[in-house]
């Protein structure tokens, strides 16, 4: 299901702020959008399962300051969450992918473009119990970037994933599924479209997000899991030697839930089954953050 937002942000005149449905098979979208021309837009990609969407809070959050960073007006949260329900609502308990985009809209117009696209969640289930064989990618960017050059947007989940998937196929050219970005300074960054955790002895722990990565709202859940069973988690720099020890590691994100990792670099990885499936029922769950 497809709804159009009619007021996206707070910078639209609105007599009622809303959204209608529309065709996703048909155009919708013009042309001189700078969300369609530049990549110039924010997004968030919301996973739900048997019709609970997975941490629409945090999704909401940070959509807004994916905008704040882009210079983008502040997204009318509470149509966007309405909408989106909607949207999950209209499928009935399915699996689902939720995306929510919002752009800088039509060139000169000055209003945002807004829209909540629902798909049918895509089968994780070979990367979840299988798991990802992964190498690593150089970032090409020292690990404060965005300290130092904020326009570089990172940390913002910003409509141009050019970058993200070219990293993919490079992956696949080497033999792999997936990908790790490591800073040209030599820390663990994010994979193109998850977070990283690894494990060493009873702590996970991730990348902290100053350095220019996502905060992933499922690493969040994944540490939320982590504290009920009594392990420490810690969220630092984490050199790249270290990820190449890890006893485990594993790719977490929205609907892909967790994946674990079984070949980093091609060397083989140990996976704990009983940690791994606890994890992914929790996530499946939806913790601490599950909408009805
Ligand atoms: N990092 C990147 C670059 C991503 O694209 C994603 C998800 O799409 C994540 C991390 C994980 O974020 P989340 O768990 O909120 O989906």
């Amino acid at each position: 299901m497809l709804l159009l937002i009619d007021a996206p942000t707070v910078a639209e005149p609105a007599a009622q702020p809303g959204f209608h449905e529309a065709d996703p098979a048909a155009p919708q979208l013009r042309v001189t959008d700078l969300g369609a021309s530049r990549g110039d837009g924010v997004f968030e990609t919301v996973g739900v399962v048997a019709g609970r969407a997975l941490q629409l809070e945090a999704h909401l959050a940070r959509l807004t300051r994916s905008a704040v960073l882009l210079d983008l007006p502040a997204p009318r949260t509470e149509v966007w969450r309405a909408a989106i329900l909607a949207a999950i609502d209209a499928a009935g308990g399915a699996d689902l992918s939720v995306k929510a985009v919002l752009t800088r809209g039509v060139e000169g117009a000055e209003e945002c473009t807004g829209w909540v696209l629902a798909t049918a969640a895509p089968d994780m289930s070979r990367a979840r119990e299988h798991g990802v064989r992964v190498v690593t990618l150089d970032r090409g960017y020292a690990a404060d970037v965005a300290i130092t050059s904020p326009w570089l947007l990172q940390g913002a989940k910003y409509t141009s994933y050019a970058v993200n998937m070219a990293a993919l196929r490079e992956a696949r050219r080497r033999g792999a599924d997936d990908a790790i970005f490591i800073s040209s300074d030599a820390f663990v960054l994010e994979g193109p479209t998850a977070s990283v955790v690894l494990r060493s002895g009873d702590r996970l722990i991730t990348p902290a997000t100053d350095q220019g990565i996502l905060a992933g709202t499922t690493q969040a859940e994944v540490f939320a899991f982590a504290a009920s069973r009594g392990l420490r988690t810690e969220a630092r720099p984490v050199p790249v030697a270290e990820l190449q020890r890890a006893e485990q590691l594993w790719l977490c994100s929205s609907v892909r839930l967790s994946a674990p990792v079984r070949s980093l670099d091609g060397r083989e990885l140990g996976v704990d089954r009983e940690l791994t499936d606890a994890l992914l029922q929790h996530l499946a769950g939806g913790g601490s953050g599950t909408e009805r």
